[in-house]
């Protein structure tokens, strides 16, 4: 079977060169299908991407229906909003909709138009502490909000199973996704399929914002969906792009049991440093950036195990007292700038 894969050899798609070291050969750890893959290190611009890799053809292989971003998803993952029910869901969703107008700038009107009932007002002073500590946990967990656009366009590349957008639409924008393939059944966003070009896209400078959650690192070309993403944009337009991180101490410790290879999907394997080579070579500068308290710990922790044949009868994802540790890691690591994903907005240069 395994000489049946159809592998490719590419160049750098950062700096046109083939000069690179191997750092691994990898293999499909998730999905345990066959072939093995090289992760290679430019020696010139020091992008990380997989070489050789599965052809165009063959990804699809890799690509199974029980490939979890496919799969149907949870509905509260698209709201915004709590339960209105408890009291502390209610308080909650009066700060949320202060920090959407006084911060975000999302109108009266739209916010009226939300169904979560009457919530209690705050007392001025009560309302400005809150605030002051709501701001920051809003942007640490709410950060892929936009702020209002007013008939704000927005294409979601890689959308999956649409649950960004089905957000973004609650919110008030215009959605559109692309995907190679139609996976949105839970609602009537429109999603564009095939070529991330002018075949689908014919006219410039359409979208307010274009976002790529994890999308990026699983695209043959990064530099030219970047430049396309470039020619979609408005001037004013924001770029969020979300990606795994490989220059941290995550990464470090775990090297090739490290969770978000995923050789070979992952094609490209940015660091913060990488990327913003990229956007620039783009025309795109980078306007914020976060590392996340989110992180591949677990999973990395997982294939560590495996490897090391220490194979643990308990579900590690039950182990409560784990899960709370990693936890509070991940904000530790996230606040040193070392977790493993980061997000990045980023605006058009010229
Ligand atoms: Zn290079």
């Amino acid at each position: 079977m395994h000489s049946q894969i159809m592998l490719e050899h590419v160049d750098c798609a950062l700096c046109g060169e083939d000069n690179t070291d191997l750092l691994f050969v990898g293999r499909d750890r998730l999905h345990n299908k066959e072939g093995e893959f090289g992760v290679v290190k430019c020696k010139d611009c020091g992008l990380i991407y997989t070489n050789p890799r599965p052809t165009r053809e063959q990804m699809a292989y890799y690509y199974p229906q029980d490939y979890s971003p496919y799969q149907s998803f949870h509905e509260g993952y698209t709201e915004i909003f709590n339960n209105i029910k408890s009291f502390s869901g209610r308080i909650k969703n009066e700060i949320k909709k202060i920090l959407l107008k006084e911060y975000y700038h999302y109108p009266q009107q739209w916010l009226d138009c939300q169904n979560i009932g009457k919530n209690p007002k705050l007392p001025h002073w009560l309302k400005n502490i809150f605030l002051h500590l709501a701001v920051n946990y809003f942007k640490t967990h709410y950060y892929k909000i936009p702020p209002w656009k007013g008939e704000g366009k927005c294409l979601d590349f890689g959308c999956g199973k649409g649950e960004y957008l089905i957000t973004l639409k609650k919110m008030g924008w215009n959605v559109t996704g692309f995907d190679i393939s139609d996976y949105v059944r839970e609602s009537d966003v429109s999603v564009i399929t095939g070529k991330f070009d002018k075949s689908n896209f014919p006219k410039d400078e359409i979208f307010d914002l274009i976002t790529m959650w994890h999308s990026l690192e699983h695209t043959r070309h990064p530099l030219l969906v970047l430049k396309e993403a470039h020619r979609l944009l408005r001037k004013e337009g924001w770029l969020y792009i979300e990606v795994p991180d490989n220059q941290n101490l995550i990464n470090r410790f775990f090297r090739e049991d490290w969770f978000a290879w995923d050789v070979p999907r992952h094609l490209y394997h940015f660091s913060l440093a990488t990327l913003k080579k990229m956007l620039r070579k783009a025309g795109f500068r980078i306007t914020f950036s976060k590392y996340l308290p989110l992180n591949y710990i677990m999973g990395s922790l997982v294939y560590f195990l495996k490897r090391h044949k220490l194979f643990l009868k308990c579900d590690l994802n039950k182990n409560s007292p784990l899960k709370m540790f990693l936890y509070y890691l991940g904000h530790f690591l996230a606040t040193i700038h070392n977790s493993d994903i980061i997000f990045v907005c980023a605006q058009k240069e010229k």
